[in-house]
């Protein structure tokens, strides 16, 4: 989690700054990126295809951590996005995002949504069920416009993760099922659409995925699909898009393989398979967010109020909780902490749970972690938080969101402010029905 450069004199610091310096001139709880590590994460990803001479795009899934400073970001390294929702779409154009670029997936788009996307010529639509194809259909017709579209299919592969958050098994809400035909059942209605253009095929496996196993039987089914459209229907998709799911490392339990193992294998699989059947190569896309946002991300919380419960536990709490990363209540994720001015312990250590400052009995961010004896006022750095955390936040008790900012090169920038207590209450309206039936 922590490379040799983050530590200096054992002081963590992010991108060149202190993490206490940060804390002190932004204030806590606070979500830090260091964009240097975006960068290489994204560079390790383009790499590997370019050295095998492959076509690619990295489309990051938004759904990870999304704001106008990171699509701007992600603009300037040619990645492209995928986005599920009017909110993200309205922030990537907000961005300057080339359009171009954006996939548009999910498997309820609005007809509002679907018709923003068609308005704001988005590179592909993601095809999830038949509803959406007539949809999409009327309103291509309406706007006289014609979009790219590629097809969704669930390919009964399920890689090791956590269940929670598992979404390539058949029995799913996403895609068209490959074991009964309804893949080719959409390929013939959307060949028939004069307006859509198929250029490709995707799957998503799943998340957190720490072995290659599940993307290499993934990329033989697709490519076992491409075999069957073309013998049936004289279809060869151009691009297979095998989603993302890259695990990266919480604490030292966790064993991820580098970017280049993952898509080396899948492009190695792809070259073979594809000789095998004598098609030609495709184009691969790859869908990262956890693996390109999470590990650059550090929350940054100050210590408050502990107590110890003789003979069970000692509990330190701290400014934020699950408000900000509800990922640990929700579905039992474990993060690794650190001190920011101690960061490899120099005196008495002792074992403590952090938790947050929420009224749920859940609301615990790391269960269970020897740091040396915290006092309040200390700040605490949990690492690795850069995906699904403030991507996932809320106002739970009435808590506004931390502030999020980018450091590089020894300089920081708030990329989204800290909300106030006024934002908390700037959608609320008065109650006036009490006042005219009193
Ligand atoms: C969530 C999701 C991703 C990203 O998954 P990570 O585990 O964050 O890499 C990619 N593609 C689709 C379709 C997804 O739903």
């Amino acid at each position: 989690m922590l490379a040799k450069t983050d530590v200096q004199d054992n002081q963590l610091v992010i991108g060149g700054i202190p993490a206490t310096k940060l804390a002190d001139q932004f204030a806590t709880p606070l979500q830090v990126y260091d964009v240097a590590k975006i960068r290489a994460q994204i560079h390790a990803f383009q790499r590997v295809f370019t050295e095998n001479g492959i076509e690619y795009a990295v489309s990051y899934a938004s759904k990870a951590f999304a704001c106008i400073a990171m699509y701007q970001l992600l603009a300037q390294e040619h990645v492209h996005i995928d986005v599920v929702s009017a909110g993200e779409l309205f922030t990537a154009q907000q961005a300057g995002f080339p359009m171009g670029h954006v996939s548009f997936h999910g498997n309820n788009k609005s007809i509002a949504e679907l018709e923003m996307a068609v308005r704001l010529h988005v590179g592909v639509i993601i095809l999830d069920n038949f509803t959406e194809i007539k949809q999409l259909a009327t309103i291509l017709e309406q706007e006289a416009a014609t979009c790219d579209v590629m097809i969704r299919v669930s390919p009964a592969v399920s890689a090791h993760t956590h269940e929670f958050i598992q979404t390539g098994q058949q029995d799913s809400k996403f895609g068209f099922d490959m074991l009964t035909g309804q893949a080719d059942q959409v390929l013939q209605q959307v060949l028939a659409q004069p307006r859509m253009k198929v250029v490709g095929v995707h799957s998503h496996i799943g998340s957190q995925i720490f072995d290659t196993t599940g993307f290499q039987i993934e990329t033989k089914k697709l490519v076992d699909l491409m075999k069957h459209w073309q013998t049936k229907f004289d279809y060869v998709p151009a691009i297979i898009n095998v989603g993302g799911g890259f695990g990266i490392k919480y604490t030292d339990d966790d064993q991820p393989l580098a970017p280049e193992k993952f898509v080396g294998q899948i492009i190695t699989t792809l070259q073979s398979e594809v000789a095998k059947e004598k098609l030609p190569l495709p184009a691969v896309w790859i869908e990262p967010g956890r693996s390109i946002a999470g590990p650059a991300g550090t929350s940054l919380y100050r210590v408050g109020t502990s107590k110890t419960i003789p003979e069970v536990r000692k509990y330190v709490a701290v400014d934020g909780g699950m408000g900000d990363n509800i990922r640990p209540a929700l579905y039992g994720a474990k993060y690794d902490a650190v001190v920011a001015d101690e960061v490899r312990p120099t005196g008495k250590t002792e074992l403590v749970t952090l938790a947050g400052k929420y009224c749920e009995s859940g609301d615990v961010l790391i269960k269970n972690i020897e740091l040396p004896v915290l006092h309040t006022g200390q700040v605490v750095a949990v690492l690795a938080t850069g995906a699904y955390g403030y991507s996932m936040a809320s106002n739970y008790n009435r808590n506004p969101r931390p502030a999020v900012i980018f450091v590089e090169n020894g300089q920081a920038e708030v990329v989204v402010k800290r909300e106030t207590t006024a934002d908390l209450v700037r959608l609320d309206q008065p109650f006036t029905l009490g006042e005219a039936n009193k």
